[in-house]
């Protein structure tokens, strides 16, 4: 095996480690040397956030170094800058060029403010923002919380387990609080088909969550307003992205207008960032790679849907009346959508699940719900509007 035949993984992040799960699975070091390129120490498995954020369930992650020794995989703590698709190397932001034979770019997204004022869930540490804002509605210094949908929203349901956890929280804790749901859609999830936006609407009326549909959002008027970040892409420099800087990728899972550079998360372009959509890109790409140099015959295609279930009457904070609750890292999963972060990646949940040792594989089995199938065809990107918050 030549200096050249190296598989370098961009990324640190779900798509990464997914992707090194895949071709581990099927290859050994000696097989298909792989080199991540990673610019933080650890993994964060950020869809753990929005109940670790109201102060219960537990944070995923890992030792990156530690997964590179398990996994016999090279780490360079750096990060990819530039792409020479023609000599196939990779410049990182340190100034190091890396030859390879096959490139995965899954560097995810970056994420920033649009609404000013607004508490920006995922942009602070885990937590930070809700904790204070739950710790205000306590103590009185807020009444009213105005959850918003950005449109184009990488993933609306985020923003309604959000409203729905904090109304929890304000009945578990009987505080007098208004909360409400502000969003350009023309009902609750509208997208997701009119079974699941009835339903969503009459769990929201229950758990008293006001909604104002149809909004222009910066009119929104509220004590606090809490709302997701925008996405931009990585816009890397060598290769094609679209005017959001996100990577088109083909059915290939390769970077359109290269042969062996491939994209898979929310590095590419896709409507909705999502992490089992996430984990299935990362396959893809994994079973490409795999493809292109004879170690398998099967690729399974980037997703064209993503394909769920929707449980809007799940009990988010069933956990504490569990009698399997001890702690927070023992909770069960209990999300508006299934499957849940907990098991919707093939190779990564299974393992963290195992690392962690927190979450009894038992619950896999699909709940009663409402089927929703998601177009992923449809192009665009979190939108760039200024608004204001009064
Ligand atoms: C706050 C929040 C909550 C979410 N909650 C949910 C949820 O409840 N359910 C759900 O399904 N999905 C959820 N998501 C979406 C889900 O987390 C993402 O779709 C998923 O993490 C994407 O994985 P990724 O590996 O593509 O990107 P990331 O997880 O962002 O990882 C990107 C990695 O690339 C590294 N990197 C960045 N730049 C470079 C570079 N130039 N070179 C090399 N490496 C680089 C980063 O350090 C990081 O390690 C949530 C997202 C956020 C932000």
């Amino acid at each position: 095996m030549g200096p050249t035949d190296r598989i370098l993984i961009a990324g640190g992040g779900l798509a990464a480690l997914e992707a090194v799960l895949a071709l581990r699975g099927e290859t050994t070091a000696e097989d298909l040397p792989i080199t991540m390129l990673a610019p933080e120490a650890s993994f964060a498995y950020r869809p753990m956030a929005t109940r670790a954020a109201v102060g219960h369930g537990s944070h995923w992650g890992l030792d990156l170094a530690r997964f590179a020794v398990d996994h016999r995989v090279e780490l360079v703590a750096d990060a990819l800058g530039s792409v020479d698709v023609d000599a196939q190397i990779a410049i990182t932001g340190g100034g190091e060029r890396l030859q390879y034979s096959a490139l995965l770019v899954a560097v995810g997204a970056t994420r920033r403010p649009w609404l000013p004022g607004a508490i920006v869930f995922g942009l602070t540490e885990p937590g930070a923002g809700i904790p204070s804002l739950l710790r205000d509605l306590e103590h009185g210094t807020a009444s009213h919380v105005a959850f918003v949908v950005p449109a184009d929203a990488f993933w609306p349901p985020l923003v309604y387990e959000l409203a729905l956890l904090t109304a929890e929280y304000v009945r578990t804790a009987s505080l007098v609080v208004t909360l409400s749901l502000v969003t350009q859609e023309p009902a609750p999830l509208a997208g997701f088909g009119p079974r699941a936006s009835l339903a969503m609407a009459q769990r929201l009326r229950r758990d008293r969550v006001e909604v104002r549909t149809g909004a222009v959002v910066d009119t929104v008027e509220a004590d606090r307003v809490v709302t997701l970040p925008a996405l931009s892409g990585p816009a890397i420099d060598g290769l094609a992205a679209d005017p959001d800087g996100f990577l088109p990728i083909d059915e290939r899972a390769r970077v359109c207008g290269t042969v062996n550079v491939y994209g898979a998360g929310d590095a590419v372009a896709c409507p909705i960032k999502q992490a089992g959509l996430t984990a299935r890109q990362a396959d893809a790409a994994a079973d490409s790679i795999l493809a292109d140099r004879g170690f398998r015959s099967r690729r399974r295609r980037p997703p064209a849907a993503l394909d769920g279930i929707l449980t809007p009457d799940a009990d988010l904070l069933d956990w504490f009346h569990d009698p399997r609750w001890t702690g927070a890292g023992d909770m069960r999963p209990r999300s508006i959508w299934w499957p849940p972060p907990e098991i919707s990646a093939r190779r990564v949940s299974p393992y963290l699940r195992a690392v962690h040792g927190d979450w009894t594989a038992g619950d896999e089995s699909p709940p009663a719900g409402i089927p929703v199938s998601l177009d992923l065809s449809r192009r665009g990107s979190p939108s760039r509007r200024h608004s204001s918050v009064s």
